[in-house]
């Protein structure tokens, strides 16, 4: 099979993250991937190049960009998060925790696409954001999972900061809901699994190339409200 492109998922080791890296490299895309903690067993890692990286980590970001040198992809999915307090109580949440909710799953998302996004080809190419529905006031009136909620509601709206240089790339920027997943995050209870959330992921990130402007959808391609 010829080679489809190259892909770069930023939070991979597992779940979500994992099963889209495995689901491109079957593609025969080229993948670069990141893991923060531990790199996923030999099988998982197969066809792929994979980097260390803990995206609050600003001196790391800059190395890891310094080290993909030349490099241009065709998709960037920055991928990683944390759910934060389990309790998703304000009230019973200590600042640091927050301030690493907020620094993990909104600013470092970001900050990590601007360092990231002199890479992206300028041939129809996507930046991409896991988000949720979670994060909108139309899909979740009733403020569910209120403190993750709102560090994915900042996440989006740091996103569009970016729309403008994307759209001088003549890029796509996309906020992606993955479904709700079988993973550490999602647990057992979750409808779907990696590989079929994964799997709308990547066509999403194709349907979108070379539309250009920036489109909050689902894994399945419904659009969805901010
Ligand atoms: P998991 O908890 O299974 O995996 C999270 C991934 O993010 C891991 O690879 C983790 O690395 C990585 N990560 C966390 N913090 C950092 C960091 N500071 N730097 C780099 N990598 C980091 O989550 P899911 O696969 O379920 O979720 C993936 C994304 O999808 C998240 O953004 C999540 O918020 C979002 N999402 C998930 C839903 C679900 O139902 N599962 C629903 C809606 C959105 P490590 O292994 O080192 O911890």
């Amino acid at each position: 099979m010829a080679q489809q492109g190259k892909v770069l998922v930023v939070g991979a080791s597992r779940g979500i993250g994992l099963a889209v890296v495995q689901a491109f490299s079957a593609q025969n895309w080229d993948v670069t991937a990141t893991y923060r903690s531990e790199i996923p067993a030999a099988g998982h890692v197969a066809k792929s190049d994979w980097h260390r990286l803990d995206m609050t980590q600003p001196q790391a970001v800059n190395a890891f960009a310094a080290q993909l040198g030349e490099q241009r992809f065709d998709l960037i999915l920055i991928n990683a998060g944390i759910f934060g307090p389990s309790h998703q109580k304000l009230a019973q949440s200590e600042d640091d925790e927050l301030a690493q909710l907020f620094l993990t799953n909104a600013v470092a998302p970001v900050r990590t696409a601007e360092v990231l996004l002199p890479l992206l080809s300028d041939e129809k190419g996507v930046l991409a954001f896991t988000s949720s529905t979670l994060s909108s006031l139309n899909e979740n009136p009733d403020a569910e999972m209120p403190i993750y909620s709102a560090s994915k509601a900042a996440l989006n709206m740091l996103t569009r900061t970016l729309a403008g240089e994307v759209e001088a790339q003549r890029g796509t920027l996309l906020t992606l809901h993955p479904g709700w997943v079988k993973t550490d995050m999602g647990g057992e209870s979750a409808p779907l699994t990696a590989e079929e959330s994964a799997a709308g992921i990547i066509q999403q990130l194709n349907t979108w190339r070379g539309r250009g402007g920036h489109h909050f959808v689902d894994y399945a391609g419904h659009t969805l409200q901010w």
